[in-house]
């Protein structure tokens, strides 16, 4: 019987950690990046309040006509962009958004320029589409894009760029002058930019310039409630891109979810309008976490690279000259702390390992204390018997 090829999907190293990290007891969690605290209490009761009151059917595949009305409002207020109502598609998740802009505009053979180091998740869309991911690179220790470099990738294939500011793995915010350069780059080899904004409000210095304040004409914006909202579980997100081009984004919405959970477009929608408070509270966690992190691995010389965004650091463990996976394989086995290997973002990150601000202060005292140790002796580690 045919069986499509979907043994061949690259994997998540974060996922190969974190599926053993759950067999195992006592393990101090740093590798994924999920808020440890709950959705503001608002919001909850809002679902139980559209769920009691018959809100149970389905919408629109464009989303809730009052949840759009005020996405308009917060992408003007937070992104600075004029969006209408039919240039923005309610969407199950971030990662459903990402999938349906690879839908809504790329064609099986098309190259799509992806970040390295970038989140991992993309390329599992991207390979089940049967598009070509062309990794540029965006180096240490800024981890902007290198625009000469990009200029080299460029094929007669090539259709879009998918940036990620802050982004996952390192958090940083380029300045003005480069994202200009590379709405100019996509502008001159006529691309869309595919910009992930899903931890567009975890912001620690500057705020981002989004792509589609220069060029909306040529950009779709990715957005999730998972981040910001402590929402990860509930699978809420949302698209924006230029009419007409939104309207093709809204006929595969169709033909792949339908509609989103009506109750959960009326939590969406309570978040939107009681977030504020939450939303600063949390972040004032993550940055007393990024500065807790900082100070530990000072105090024992390991170089870190802190993200301007986002809530990700990214430890250097070129000490150990070890690839990466096997020294996450090991740290885990032998200190039972669970960190992301920086291999699994790309080359760019190869020397080092992801930890997450979003776990409790506790917790990431404890794991990175543990780690510092590991890297400050320079441990050598017996055969891993795990991975
Ligand atoms: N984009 C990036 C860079 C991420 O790190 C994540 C989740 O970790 C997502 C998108 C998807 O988030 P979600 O599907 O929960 O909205």
């Amino acid at each position: 019987m045919y069986w499509a090829q979907s043994d061949n999907l690259p994997t998540s190293g974060i996922r190969e950690i974190l599926d053993i990290a759950l067999q195992m007891p006592d393990v101090i969690r740093l590798e994924t990046g999920e808020p440890n605290f709950p959705p503001d209490r608002a919001v909850i009761d809002a679902f139980h309040q559209a769920a009691r009151s018959g809100h149970n059917r389905y919408t629109s595949s464009w989303g809730h006509p009052q949840l759009r009305e005020a996405l308009i409002d917060k992408i003007q207020r937070i992104n600075h962009v004029q969006r209408a109502a039919n240039e923005i598609v309610v969407t199950p998740g971030g990662s459903p958004g990402l999938l349906l802009a690879f839908l809504g505009i790329l064609q099986p053979g098309d190259e799509l320029l992806v970040p390295n180091p970038g989140w991992p998740d993309y390329l599992g869309g991207v390979y089940a589409l049967h598009i070509q991911p062309i990794s540029y690179p965006m180096p240490a220790p800024e981890f902007w894009p290198d625009l000469g470099q990009l200029q080299t990738l460029v094929t007669s294939k090539t259709r879009a760029i998918v940036v990620n500011f802050p982004g996952n793995p390192a958090g940083s915010i380029p300045p003005v002058k480069v994202i200009e350069e590379l709405v100019a780059f996509a502008r001159k080899h006529d691309l869309w930019i595919i910009s992930d904004e899903v931890y567009d409000q975890i912001v620690f210095t500057d705020q981002v310039l989004s792509p589609a304040q220069i060029a909306p004409e040529r950009t779709i914006s990715v957005y999730s409630f998972s981040k910001t909202y402590a929402m990860t579980g509930w699978r809420l997100g949302y698209v924006t891109a230029p009419w007409p081009y939104s309207e093709s984004l809204y006929r595969v919405a169709m033909g792949l979810w339908s509609s989103v959970s009506e109750p959960l477009q009326y939590a969406g929608l309570a978040a939107l309008n009681t977030g504020g408070e939450g939303i600063q509270a949390r972040l004032e966690h993550y940055r007393r976490r990024r500065q807790l992190a900082w100070e530990l691995l000072q105090s024992y010389d390991i170089p870190c690279h802190l993200p301007d965004g986002a809530f990700y650091v990214l430890v250097d463990i070129s000490s150990m000259q070890m690839h990466s996976r096997d020294f996450a394989l090991k740290l885990l086995e032998h200190e039972h702390v669970a960190v992301a290997p920086g291999s699994t973002f790309g080359t760019e990150t190869r020397n080092f390992v992801r930890i997450s601000l979003a776990s409790s202060e506790e917790d990431l005292s404890r794991g990175l204390t543990a780690l510092a140790q590991v890297l400050a002796t320079g441990y050598k580690f017996s055969t891993t018997t795990l991975g």
